[in-house]
């Protein structure tokens, strides 16, 4: 099985610049950006530039520079928007995948959601 990529994903847009976004920080691997419906204070979504379509896409197959740099950039994130665990109240990071996961852009991307108590983590169906 391979995993396959879709050009016309809304994220893949908005790295190309036909959409706008509202960007919380850019490097050379990553961007980040407020989510446009957003579901707590602070919710930020982190994506890679590169053509990955779920977390285990891209931690199987991303360089280890692009880990790095989405890795890092999100932690800083956290520290920037003062919800890190060392200076401010935590936050939660997902990342959803596939039809279980509910997954609704097939780019893949972490959600990072944080000023408020966020709940538990899975609602029964
Ligand atoms: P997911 O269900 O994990 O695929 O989440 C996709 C997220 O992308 C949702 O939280 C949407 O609100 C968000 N989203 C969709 N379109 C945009 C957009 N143009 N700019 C920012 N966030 C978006």
């Amino acid at each position: 099985m391979a995993y396959v990529y879709d050009d016309q994903n809304i994220f893949a847009r908005i790295l190309r610049g036909e959409i706008p976004n509202k960007t919380v920080r850019e490097t050379p691997h990553t961007l980040a950006f407020h989510d446009i419906h957003p579901q707590a204070p602070v919710h930020v979504l982190v994506i890679p530039k590169g053509r990955y379509v779920t977390f285990d896409h891209f931690a199987l197959e991303a360089s280890p520079e692009e880990i790095a740099d989405f890795t890092r950039t999100a932690g800083e994130i956290c520290r920037e928007l003062e919800i890190a665990s060392d200076i401010g109240q935590g936050y939660r990071a997902i990342s959803n995948a596939g039809a279980h996961g509910l997954q609704e852009v097939p780019h893949y991307h972490m959600h990072i959601l944080g000023g408020r108590v966020l709940g538990r983590l899975v609602e029964k169906p």
